[in-house]
């Protein structure tokens, strides 16, 4: 926890603690161990959003939240693209390089796979539109953000949960 914490920004390492703690009340209750739950809690393993495998557990936590609250307000959401082996950034990269022609311009839509939030699980990109826009104005309440000017697909952790996201940059290449 304290390692994964520290290569996250600071204002995310707070989030994550948050999150840890509510995390860590959900799968053990808040309960003493000879005291029957009050409800009972599934483990997130077998509620979590199609698409979180392989996502770090915090967001996969917060993204299956927010996407519940979406579906059950009608809402169409999903993950097109979570977490990514470095094999499979590496391909996208090498792709991007060939449809860009150059790392500055390529870095803009695709980083190499040492630097891609997607590699370690900290990224998702949502699909359709709608829901994208729908997360985009609400999915601060789960601290969940847009991160780019030139993807409305791209969410992160960015942000405590019910707090405002930090300002967009322009694209993964402002990292
Ligand atoms: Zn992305």
């Amino acid at each position: 926890m304290i390692d994964s914490a520290r290569v996250l920004s600071r204002r995310s390492g707070v989030t994550a603690a948050i999150l840890a703690a509510a995390a860590t009340g959900l799968v053990l209750g808040a309960a003493p161990a000879t005291a029957a739950p009050a409800f009972p809690v599934p483990p997130l393993t077998e509620v979590a959003a199609a698409g979180t495998e392989g996502l770090d557990p915090l967001l996969a936590l917060a993204y299956t939240m927010a996407e519940q609250e979406a579906h059950a307000r009608g809402v169409p959401m999903t993950i097109n693209s979570g977490y990514r082996s470095p094999e499979e950034q590496r391909a996208m990269w090498e792709e991007g390089l060939r449809t860009y022609g150059s790392p500055e311009e390529t870095r803009r839509w695709v980083l190499p796979p040492e630097e891609s939030t997607h590699v370690t699980g900290r990224a998702v990109d949502i699909a359709p539109r709608e829901g994208a826009a729908w997360l985009e104005a609400n999915g601060n309440r789960w601290g969940l953000c847009r991160t780019f000017d030139n993807e409305w697909w791209h969410f992160e952790l960015a942000t405590l949960p019910g707090a405002a996201c930090p300002a967009r940059v322009p694209d993964a290449a402002h990292r």
